[in-house]
């Protein structure tokens, strides 16, 4: 058979008929060389029937244009579905003929059956979604819904294998899938042609039953009718009534699931009455009639209409008694409404499992699909629809298949590492290279929806540093940084070790801000950094360690406390006079004010300790001498060499560069008073001093107070006084 076969003609005028019938615009050049190119490529094959395989492909565009109809692209790219598949035209060839939107159809439903064949069904939710995840323009699915319809149509050509892996396949997956789709229609069919290979039994039974059935319900319909039919007419109102045919597998379902016959599940009549009208009030109009004539059943009663389903289903839902007392099932609705139930306009994506961005995008979609359905006839608004056609269904996860055909998910851009860690943590620690589709490929080769892979491992391999870089689950990071932090542990413990040791060695001790101090002097980012980098014997740590020693040495400047600072005070003073007694009288310093050179003072006899030597202004000597008087003996610090005592201050403010020079200056530049010895401890932005000098009396040190005070920064200055004010 040839184009010009007369047969051929035919055909091609019955397509564009139907699609004149039902689609807004047609490009009839486009069909007519699409047509003709189908005819041409597939002229050498046949299909299992025996009849010439372009039959499939054209009676899978006759169900785009009739059953799915959307445009005449989708209805091009049916007539070249099996193009690129089966012939030797590729898409880069489809695309120069046809436009890119035919050619990414077609490679779409080559792809998706690619996937399909060879594997085994496991999860079929996984496959759904897996499916969506290789689908860039929904009309792909709708082509190869149509293609599957077709197939199951013509399923009795095909062995007893094929059938039930096919009808399996349609019943798990296609139909759920053209359920969330909306596609009421087709979502029954394939149910029904499933059932049939799956079930062939059962599936005559009913047959034979429900034909069995069938005068009787219609002579039933018939009587049911009557009496409301003049009625409606009164009201001018334009109707269909249908005795609704459950379809097959729904009927075996609920037999199944209520353990009940047959008859008690059909004997249920279940009648539809559809509206030629814009007016949903006249729904309620009808109902209204229906009421007047049959008793209505309590309860039974659903106004999808004020609330419709949540995939756009509208319908009024009632049960009456009818005729001979037998209750019937009313669905009323209008036209409008009839077309969204069946021919699916939209749909029900609300997965429990699963509320992500994802499920949003779909809704959206499904949106476009039922502004577009209803909206035919606007050709403009149509048009910018199909731009936004475009679907991104979880373009945020990949479906890749292990060797035995298992289905893993993915995020995008997921690599074999990734998928080594998803198979398990120890295929993912030793993995060493990967084979996609039965390539080698480098690890960290992106990976796609529908790729087959195969993890090579080695025992002595270990997951790289580098790995994080391009990995992209959080289960493959997180498994690579620990086990690198386990090897990091131990290069750290190593070079703890080998520190420990060398600090024993130079006798030296550390505590934690110490190390920490030492860590950040010597440019690591911390000690761990710091064991690590000796670990790897990269740090020299005797010199490391030498010169910490001498810095600990000169950080440990011995800290003036007060006794030894009063002691040196007092001897370089050489003591104290006891007036009238010669210097081997027995004295010692009163610990309640710790009188030093310089202080007015005053002693006072007690008993075993000798002359005690206290300041004139202690308060508890003023208790004692009220005591008895008697026993205060007048004292006085001898004059000393150049009349110079040692004085302590204790200064304290904040720490700024040169600090200790300005309050040295301050010092030397009175009098030129000599300082014995100056000490500044700094802590954050604070400094606290002791300073040590030699002062001629009590005035002169007050001078020098007065004179430190001024300096700026500073915020105290005390004498050195007793156990209340020591240096640190
Ligand atoms: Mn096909």
């Amino acid at each position: 058979m040839t184009i010009s076969d007369p047969k051929y003609k035919k055909m091609l005028e019955e397509l564009i008929k139907v699609c004149k019938q039902n689609l807004p615009s047609v490009n009839e050049d486009l069909i007519t060389r699409s047509f003709e190119f189908s005819v041409e490529a597939h002229k050498n094959d046949l299909r299992s029937s025996g009849d010439p395989y372009f039959i499939h492909p054209y009676h899978v565009a006759l169900i785009v244009a009739e059953e799915l109809p959307l445009d005449d692209i989708t209805v091009a790219s049916a007539l070249l579905h099996d193009v690129a598949e089966d012939t030797e035209f590729n898409i880069n060839l489809l695309s120069k003929e046809f436009g890119n939107e035919v050619a990414e159809i077609v490679d779409g439903v080559t792809k998706i059956s690619g996937i399909f064949r060879g594997q085994e069904i496991t999860k079929a939710e996984n496959y759904r979604k897996l499916l969506l995840s290789m689908v860039k323009d929904v009309r792909v699915i709708l082509v190869k819904f149509a293609d599957r319809l077709h197939n199951m149509r013509t399923l009795d050509f095909v062995n007893p294998e094929k059938q039930r892996r096919i009808a399996q396949e349609t019943l798990e997956i296609y139909a759920p899938f053209a359920h969330r789709f909306g596609l009421g229609r087709i979502k029954w069919e394939f149910e029904d042609l499933s059932f049939k290979y799956l079930n062939r039994d059962a599936y005559e039974e009913l047959v034979k039953k429900v034909a069995a059935k069938r005068k009787e319900r219609e002579s039933y319909i018939k009587k049911f009718g009557e009496p409301f039919t003049e009625k409606l007419n009164e009201y001018n109102l334009k109707y269909e009534i249908n005795g609704r045919a459950k379809h097959l597998y729904s009927i075996y379902r609920k037999m199944v699931r209520r353990n009940k016959p047959f008859e008690e599940i059909y004997d249920l009549f279940a009648i539809r009455i559809i509206l030629d009208t814009k007016n949903t009030y006249d729904c309620y109009t009808t109902l209204g009639i229906i009421n007047q004539i049959y008793l209505p059943v309590p309860d039974r009663f659903k106004d999808y209409i004020s609330i419709p389903k949540t995939n756009n289903y509208q319908s009024i839902h009632t049960t009456v008694v009818g005729p001979d007392g037998r209750l019937v099932e009313i669905q009323i609705r209008t036209k409008t409404m009839h077309e969204v139930a069946e021919r699916g306009v939209a749909a029900h994506w609300r997965y429990k499992e699963s509320k992500s961005a994802s499920d949003k995008d779909l809704e959206n979609w499904v949106n476009w699909i039922r502004d577009i359905f209803e909206n035919a006839s606007r050709d403009e608004a149509r048009k910018d629809l199909m731009e936004s056609f475009k679907l991104n269904l979880y373009q945020d996860e990949i479906y890749v298949f292990t060797p035995k055909g298992d289905l893993r998910r993915l995020p995008v851009n997921s690599t074999p590492v990734d998928f080594a860690f998803e198979i398990h943590s120890k295929v993912g620690y030793h993995c060493i290279g990967a084979k996609v589709n039965g390539k080698i490929v480098p690890l960290d080769t992106m990976l796609h929806s529908g790729d087959q892979l195969e993890i090579i491992t080695s025992k002595t391999q270990h997951p790289n540093k580098n790995w994080v870089k391009f990995v992209t689950t959080h289960k493959a990071k997180t498994a690579i940084r620990k086990w690198i932090k386990k090897e990091e542990d131990d290069i750290v413990k190593a070079g703890k070790d080998i520190w420990e040791k060398k600090i024993k060695k130079f006798k030296l001790s550390f505590d934690q801000s110490d190390l920490d101090k030492l860590a950040v002097s010597l440019k690591f980012d911390n000690p761990r950094h710091m064991f690590k980098t000796i670990a790897q014997g990269k740090v020299n740590l005797d010199e490391i360690l030498s010169t910490s020693k001498e810095k600990e040495k000169k950080e440990k400047v011995p800290v003036l406390e007060f006794n030894t600072f009063a002691e040196t005070a007092r001897s370089s003073a050489g003591g104290v006079l006891v007036e009238g007694l010669d210097s081997s009288v027995m004295y010692s310093y009163a610990k309640c004010c710790n009188p030093i050179p310089g202080d007015p003072v005053i002693g006072y006899i007690t008993i075993g300790e000798g002359i005690k030597i206290h300041r004139k202004t202690c308060n508890n000597l003023l208790k004692l001498s009220e005591i008895d008087s008697s026993k205060l003996i007048p004292v006085q610090w001898p004059e000393a060499e150049a009349n110079l005592f040692v004085a302590g201050l204790t200064v304290m403010g904040e720490d700024s560069p040169g600090i200790l020079n300005e309050i040295s200056h301050a010092i030397v530049s009175y009098q030129n008073t000599n300082i014995k010895s100056i000490n500044i401890n700094t802590s954050d932005s604070t400094f606290e001093g002791s300073v040590t000098l030699y002062v001629h009396n009590i005035e002169h040190l007050t001078k020098i107070i007065d004179r430190l005070k001024k300096v700026r920064g500073v915020y105290s200055v005390e004498r050195f006084e007793g156990s209340t004010s020591q240096v640190n």
